[in-house]
């Protein structure tokens, strides 16, 4: 049997290998960077929500299943340059180091994952311009060091604010969907800095939350635990306030129908999901349609979400939408039996 190759090295593609590899099947895991793990590992999550568990409990497992594993040929900081449909399965292009190399496999995964919103692309919230205006990225490793900061100075802040939303939802950047995440997320590093914390004040300014299942648990923890403070409204701008020092949220608070204009010490964006540079290669490579939103779509998302419809191709985890951690593992093991059932048959 040819191997099977999956794209991508975050949870839905490690997922997808280590349980490849149980089957018995072989397996070449390729990953553009030079390391595995994906967006929890480039940006260094801290807790994960909603049960605040460490990154690591979620992720050594997975990455546990990769390394040394026999029946895996792991290939880092390597594209796919070329895809050919043969007989059965596909003839692929590697690139790795300018080096092509051409392998024949029996079917593929794609596990290419999503990026974060570039929020230079809100201008009005000043993230590039202000130090102490951050994202989602930012927060996560500072939570990760224990070191709650403000770049500016390096002092600690009084108070801070969350503002959910920025690249979602929002038709002004073409991002109308939803990410997902962004609430529980938020709500996670507002309770983090908390309860580590707790004498800084901690805000999130929300359309409406959208904490799903038992995840909403943490959201009233949140409030009732840990004291964080919720505002519905919107924020229109950040500017600087106090001789530069501080930072003023303004917007209009869509309970009270009243502007509102706040100082803070740091402002996190709670920047969505888009579909990654990975993805968009992969959908071009391959002639795959696209959603209007860009990632790649099912050939029936409700029955069969990781059926791509072409023969021998399937498909895991943020590639095809925002997706959870946990659903995108769930899905790369689901991947992961089609590919081996097809490769068989
Ligand atoms: S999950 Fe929350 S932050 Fe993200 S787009 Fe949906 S409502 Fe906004």
């Amino acid at each position: 049997m040819n191997p099977v190759l999956v794209l991508g090295g975050g949870p839905a593609g490690l997922s997808a290998a280590g349980e490849l590899a149980s089957l018995g099947a072989p397996t070449i895991l390729v990953e553009r960077e030079g390391y595995l793990g994906g967006n929890p590992k480039r940006w260094h999550y801290s807790l994960l929500a909603p049960d605040l568990r460490p990154t690591e409990e979620v992720m050594d497992p997975l990455l546990g299943k990769i390394e040394g594993n026999s029946r895996i040929e792991l290939r880092l900081s390597t594209t796919l340059a070329k895809a050919e449909p043969v007989e059965k399965g596909y003839r692929v292009t590697l690139r790795s180091a300018g080096a092509l190399e051409e392998r024949d496999v029996s079917s593929v995964i794609v596990a290419t994952g999503f990026d974060h919103f570039d929020s230079r692309r809100k201008f009005e919230y000043g993230y590039g311009r202000y130090p102490d205006v951050l994202d989602f990225k930012e927060i996560e490793i500072m939570l990760h060091e224990d070191r709650v900061l403000r770049p500016s100075d390096g002092k600690p802040p009084k108070r801070m604010a969350w503002i959910l939303c920025v690249g979602s939802r929002d038709v002004q950047v073409g991002n109308p969907w939803c990410c997902r995440m962004g609430c529980v997320v938020s709500i996670k590093q507002a309770v983090e800095v908390r309860r580590k914390h707790p004498e800084i004040d901690a805000y999130v300014y929300y359309m409406d939350i959208r904490t799903y299942g038992l995840w909403e648990d943490l959201y009233w923890k949140s409030m009732q635990e840990y004291g964080v403070k919720f505002v519905r409204g919107r924020i229109g701008q950040i500017t600087l306030a106090e001789g530069g020092s501080r930072l003023m949220a303004t917007g209009e608070d869509t309970i009270l129908s009243r502007p509102t204009e706040v100082p803070f010490d740091m402002i996190i964006l709670a920047s969505g999901m888009e579909p990654s540079a990975g993805t968009k290669e992969v959908a071009t490579l391959f002639g795959l349609s696209v959603g209007p939103e860009g990632f790649l779509t099912p050939r029936i998302s409700d029955l069969n979400p990781v059926d791509s419809g072409v023969p021998g191709l399937f498909f895991a985890g943020a590639a095809t939408g925002p997706k959870a951690i946990p659903d995108a593992i769930t899905e790369g093991m689901g991947a992961a039996l089609r590919a081996f059932q097809y490769a068989r048959d």
